[in-house]
């Protein structure tokens, strides 16, 4: 049997603590570690706002209280947030938590009825929210029977609507004593069963599904990861999403793991992002291969001094040749580095350790990160050996529980061994490196965001001149990849009565922008097996030729 095992010393990973009390209340604690004044936190690069860790803790312990007393919260159940960017979100999420709910982050770029969606899959009965997504987030909330009164405002104010501070204000009148205790693990269970985290991901395929995420495997990622940082890493710029385990784990935990101070940016813009670069001199960036794009690409780049980076860091989505050799040449200071993994890994299978970051190992998704096996299994079922390509599986303590309410996808993906099946293609070289060579499963990564095609084939099926549709990710300059749809139309509809157009613009009325479909072909039929699975390799080899029409 071929396994890869990680080269790196195992790490040493508490069963019986939750992530809170792990983080707040606990040897590992930066609170317990570093005097008051020298606790980092989570900062607004715009408005300056700033939490420290102990402000965390105590916010968090406060909106607790309130939650469970005044509004009935009880451990197990979901809170969803639907937010941008904002120091209340990690603040809120710790609350949950503590209180030993499941927190499930939502795109705040959702329409009601992907919020709907979300709401109804992870179950949620409270939703947090801010006051640019109200309308989305209490009519989505309505759809799904959250009573207006669990909907609550992360920050500003509107009437109606209880925020943060006042819960804040509310938790704090119990007193010290009167604090609501947090969650602990019931007898004869680990962390390792306790659901702490709802995430969306559509797996290998199928239609978004939520993602159970164990205190136990955030715990473990952050010590994998913990263990091949730098401890000069003492600034993180969070300017990827919260609500993608990107932003959970290496925006929210781990710096406080590592004690570092994340600047926060509540949404991406280019130019905000190079201006809090500058402005507090970070020198090590996670970004997403889009933003990397930009950053070689944009002309604007250039009137920026930023000299004083020291890394990029990539994950989420593959990095092309071109783009590596394009940030090399430009910024010729910088180490390189990537994570490979998957929501249902949560996070990292693989990350460049400090001995890798050159560009060298620029097209590797990184090594074997610690406490991890991979294996590589070959299209005829065989195990592959070194250098030779399959899908990757993956196992560690990392990997996550399953799907909410989907017994079916999860035994799937998680087979009865603990092996992760990722659903993407590698192969692991002799230095147990890995590189990912393609994609197997169904998933379209628009920006890094994973887009399901079930989901867009569901929708255009709904629309009267389509008989038939089968959408996949095609490759685009700018966002990676887009979605393009194959479109078989109805008898007696031709490319005039429902044009490509049209339907594009259908999806644009139903669906938030990154899953927009960005190129439309007619075809006279979509390849299907007999069992009626769409080919999508088929369409994939058909794309490659360059070839139109079938
Ligand atoms: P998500 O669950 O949104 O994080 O998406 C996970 C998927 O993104 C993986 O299964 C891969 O297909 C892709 N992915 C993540 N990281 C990388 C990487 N470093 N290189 C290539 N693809 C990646």
């Amino acid at each position: 049997m071929v396994i890869f095992k990680s080269r790196q010393p195992p790490i040493d990973l508490p069963s019986e603590l939750t992530d809170w009390d792990w983080l707040f209340d606990s040897k590992y604690s930066p609170i317990n570690n570093y005097p008051a004044d020298q606790l980092a936190g989570f900062q607004n690069a715009i408005t300056k706002e700033r939490v420290n860790w102990a402000d965390v803790k105590q916010h968090s312990t406060h909106i607790c209280t309130a939650l469970v007393k005044k509004y009935g919260l009880k451990a197990g159940q979901t809170i969803s947030l639907f937010s941008q960017n904002t120091v209340w979100y990690p603040v809120a999420m710790f609350a949950g938590l503590r209180a030993g709910a499941r927190i499930s982050g939502a795109s705040p770029a959702y329409n009601i009825e992907e919020m709907t969606f979300a709401l109804k899959t992870a179950d949620a009965k409270f939703l947090l929210t801010t006051p640019g997504s109200i309308e989305v987030a209490s009519a989505s909330a309505k759809a799904a029977g959250l009573p207006q009164e669990n909907v609550f405002l992360l920050e500003g104010s509107l009437p109606g609507y209880t925020t943060v501070s006042s819960l804040i204000e509310m938790g704090k009148s119990y007193g010290s004593d009167g604090q609501t205790p947090a969650y602990k693990i019931p007898a004869g269970k680990k962390n390792r069963d306790i659901c702490g985290f709802l995430s969306f991901s559509s797996g290998t395929t199928g239609l978004p599904k939520a993602v159970m995420i164990s205190h136990q495997n955030v715990i473990a990622q952050c010590l994998q990861i913990q263990q091949i940082t730098p401890t000069t890493q003492k600034k993180i710029m969070a300017v990827l999403p919260l609500f993608h385990i990107t932003g959970l784990v290496h925006q929210m935990h781990l710096p406080i793991l590592l004690n570092a101070e994340v600047v926060m940016l509540p949404q991406f813009s280019m130019q905000k992002m190079l201006d809090t670069i500058v402005e507090y001199k970070l020198t090590e960036l996670l970004l997403v291969p889009p933003i990397l794009i930009r950053l070689v690409r944009d002309p604007i780049v250039d009137s920026y001094d930023l000299s004083h980076v020291t890394r990029f860091s990539s994950g989420a989505a593959p990095l092309s040749e071109e783009i590596i050799q394009l940030l090399q040449k430009k910024f010729p200071q910088t180490g390189f580095k990537q994570g490979y993994g998957m929501t249902e890994s949560c996070s990292c299978i693989t990350a460049h350790p400090p001995e890798k970051y050159d560009y060298k190992y620029a097209h590797s998704g990184g090594a074997i990160v610690a406490s991890t096996e991979v294996k590589i299994v070959k299209e005829d079922g065989t195990e592959a050996e070194v250098g030779e390509t399959g899908e990757v599986l993956a196992r560690g303590p990392q990997v996550v529980m399953g799907y909410l309410g989907n017994e079916k996808a999860t035994r799937e993906t998680f087979d009865q061994r603990g092996w992760l099946h990722t659903g993407d293609q590698g192969m692991v070289d002799e230095e147990n490196m890995i590189y990912i060579t393609d994609r197997i499963k169904e998933l379209i990564k628009v920006k890094g965001i994973g887009v399901a095609p079930a989901e867009l084939e569901d929708l255009l099926l709904g629309h009267p001149g389509v008989e038939d549709v089968a959408v996949m990710g095609v490759l685009d300059d700018y966002a990676g990849e887009v979605p393009k749809a194959y479109v078989r139309l109805k008898d007696g509809e031709s490319e005039d009565s429902a044009t490509g157009k049209e339907l594009m613009a259908f999806v644009k009325e139903k669906k938030v922008r990154h899953k927009w479909v960005k190129e439309i072909e007619f075809i006279a039929e979509i390849p299907k097996s007999a069992s009626g699975k769409i080919l999508r390799r088929v369409l994939r080899d058909k794309e490659k030729s360059g070839k139109r029409g079938v």
